[in-house]
């Protein structure tokens, strides 16, 4: 299961409040967007339901349990970092496999998810390369190899692609796409590009200053904006 549910969630830095309350429903199973300017809290959201961060106030409950009861490492939440989150001086298995020894996965059983994963991300010949003999694409299957061997109940993705250039972004949105059909879990996408947000999405949460403009299909924002920040955001060329 991966259902989370966002009830009058609050976020403050000091004095002040970059989300105000806010109340967000993520089905089992979905493909949800954070899509929005920068600044407007995507991450600082993404964070929260990670545990990176704690609510000020309100309530986070995953599959039905207040997650502020649930230690981050227990959420059953991988968050995908941009690929520069790799170890350096480690192959590409025992980055993959890092998860799982930090939780002490017997290796053999460590072995076997890696292989599974590195096979699903087309990484199998590149297992004993290090990280600086990968392309940038490689280097961000690796990143979501790590999340992969974890089983997560939802995946957690912050601007995944933002380093790569435009033809590579392309590749491997198609990829996340198809990772998402194959897995059906749960996945959580942060980007500022609403490119992205049209084409990868079951259902879009467009941000502005903290607070949810609209929520809905790509075809319902498209269609039916409810503002003019969702129009001129969605119409814009990026
Ligand atoms: P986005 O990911 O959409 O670009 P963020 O969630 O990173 O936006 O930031 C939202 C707002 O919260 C910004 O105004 C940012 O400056 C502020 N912010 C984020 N993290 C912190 C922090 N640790 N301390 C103080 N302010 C923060
Ligand atoms: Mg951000």
């Amino acid at each position: 299961m991966g259902t989370i549910t966002l009830s009058k969630v609050t976020k403050s830095f000091g004095s002040t409040e970059v989300i105000p309350p806010l109340d967000l429903e993520i089905n089992d199973g979905e493909f949800v967007v954070f899509v929005g300017p920068s600044g407007c809290g995507k991450s600082t959201l993404l964070r929260l339901i990670a545990g990176l961060e704690d609510v000020s106030s309100g309530v986070i409950e995953i599959d039905g349990r207040d997650a502020t009861r649930i230690p981050p490492a227990r959420r059953g939440l991988a968050m995908v970092f941009q690929s520069y989150a790799l170890y350096p001086h480690m192959s590409v298995a025992k980055n993959i496999a890092f998860p799982l020894k930090m939780t002490g996965v017997d290796k053999k059983v460590a072995d076997e998810k890696v292989a599974a994963a590195a096979k699903v991300l087309n990484l199998t010949d590149y297992l004993e390369r290090r990280p600086g003999q990968l392309s940038g694409g490689q280097r961000q299957r690796v990143a979501i190899g790590r999340a992969i061997v974890r089983e997560p109940e939802a995946f957690l993705f912050d601007e995944p692609l933002s380093n790569l250039d435009a033809a590579l972004r392309v590749n491997m949105r198609l990829e996340i796409s198809q990772l998402h059909q194959d897995l059906a879990t749960t996945m959580i996408y942060v980007t500022h590009d609403q490119v992205e947000a049209m084409t990868m999405a079951d259902k879009i949460v467009v941000l502005h200053a903290g607070h949810i403009e609209q929520v809905g299909s790509p075809l319902e924002l498209y269609n039916n904006p409810a503002n003019m920040f969702v129009a001129g955001f969605i119409g814009s060329p990026k």
